[in-house]
């Protein structure tokens, strides 16, 4: 290693590679290699159709092809054009409208939404809560503002979610913070695929609704990256109404993308958005995450923002966006439930799955299976406590073969 080093660590712990663009990178130089057909690559997060090409909405594009030049050249609003406030709020609730004051701001991507929740509703040195499995870059986007990721095992025994966990964890952590960001990822949650139910969240927001004073405050970051591709769309925002009327003590937040809903990912576009009954609430919040927006990435791509006001003012492209993206949802929901049977079928146990591009496997050694595996070209990512399966990226007959072969390579 080179002393002649500049940069300074800050708390944080700095990899030499991300894992999974490493392991992604492996799995292509191995392609390259000995060609596509002998590799399965189910380590990435974009959807791909079943030649490993990335799916791409055609109605989309089109939208983007008919833009003049100043939607691309032109800066937007630090909080984004007043018609993509509009169109975003309508992509996030659908056919749900929250009787409550709702605050927005754009963000590049949901990325961008999580780290201003973090920074704005949390202080130096808090530890934020999210499930034991969860997305690395929570952790990322927690280090880099000087905050923590703190964990509660997201299953009971009976494989349900862990309502006690949850409860004591953030029990503890509001009464030494007085304050507590929870981020839930969900519907489709990255990396399990699991969805909590209309009962799960009953019982996370009576938790808070018991633990919340006027001196002790929760904000609730649902992370709906995966919203438009969990199953039927009303279905899933099912949860939105128990939101609307929380009392002024608990603030939720919606962290929104447009990377996979629109397939629009290197657009980095997304927003957050506030519900809350308090009118001062929602007014704090758009003015403290317009400044964080201005110290940080500044404003989000104007391109990406008039895509969806377009797509938002005409019913019959917003018709035609929906239909296209809900051939590729389902194709993505077949090959979700040919992985879940098949592993059934092999008795492989896997973490409780419901939809989405990711399903998980609980195991001791995950890094020597997914070395194990890597013989027979098969690529997953390993996490602390198991094997991430991208089954948004392999076909429904590879996700069907995946089980036994993970099971074999179990056997070691
Ligand atoms: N949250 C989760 C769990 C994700 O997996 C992703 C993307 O992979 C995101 C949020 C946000 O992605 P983006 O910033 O591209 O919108």
């Amino acid at each position: 290693m080179n002393s002649f080093l500049f940069a300074e660590q800050n708390g944080r712990i700095v990899p030499m590679e991300d894992k999974i663009f490493g392991i992604n990178r492996q799995a292509k130089e191995l392609e390259a290699k000995i060609g596509k057909e002998a590799v399965v690559n189910a380590t990435i997060g974009s959807l791909l159709d079943d030649e490993g090409r990335l799916v791409v909405l055609s109605s989309v594009v089109e939208v983007m092809k008919s833009l003049d030049a100043v939607d691309y050249a032109d800066y937007a609003p630090i909080g984004g054009t007043v018609e993509f406030k509009k169109a975003v709020i309508k992509a996030a609730f659908g056919n749900f409208e929250p009787d409550c004051f709702t605050g927005v701001v754009a963000t590049p991507g949901g990325t961008g939404a999580i780290r201003n929740t973090i920074s704005n509703f949390s202080k130096y040195g808090d530890e934020i809560l999210t499930s034991d499995w969860f997305w690395a870059p929570y952790s990322t986007i927690a280090q880099e503002i000087g905050r923590k990721i703190a964990t509660y095992e997201l299953f009971d025994g009976e494989g349900h979610f862990n309502i006690e966990a949850f409860s004591k964890k953030a029990r503890e952590l509001i009464e030494r913070q007085g304050r507590l960001v929870v981020i839930i990822n969900t519907p489709a949650h990255n990396p399990t695929g699991y969805s909590l139910t209309a009962g799960d969240w009953d019982k996370v927001v009576e938790s808070l609704e018991l633990m919340c004073t006027s001196e002790r405050k929760a904000t609730i970051l649902v992370d709906a990256a995966y919203i438009d591709f969990a199953g039927d769309a009303d279905e899933y925002r099912a949860f939105l109404p128990k939101l609307e009327k929380l009392p002024e003590n608990i603030l939720p937040i919606i962290a929104y993308s447009l990377s996979k809903t629109f397939t629009l990912y290197g657009m980095r576009s997304g927003a957050m958005i506030c519900m809350t009954q308090n009118k001062d609430v929602a007014d704090e919040f758009v003015r403290v995450c317009e400044f964080s927006a201005r110290g940080t990435w500044s404003n989000c791509t104007r391109s990406a923002m008039t895509v969806l006001s377009r797509i938002y003012n005409d019913a019959a492209l917003l018709k035609k966006v929906d239909e296209e993206r809900r051939g590729y949802r389902d194709m993505l929901l077949r090959r979700g439930k040919a992985f879940e049977s098949s592993a059934k079928e092999a008795g492989l146990a896997i973490v409780p799955f419901d939809a989405g591009f990711f399903a998980s496997i609980p195991c001791e050694s995950p890094d020597a299976i997914g070395k194990e595996l890597q013989k027979d070209g098969i690529f997953l990512v390993p996490l602390a406590k198991g094997l991430r399966v991208s089954v948004a990226s392999i076909s429904e007959e590879r996700c069907r073969a995946m089980p036994a072969k993970v099971r074999a390579a179990q056997g070691i």
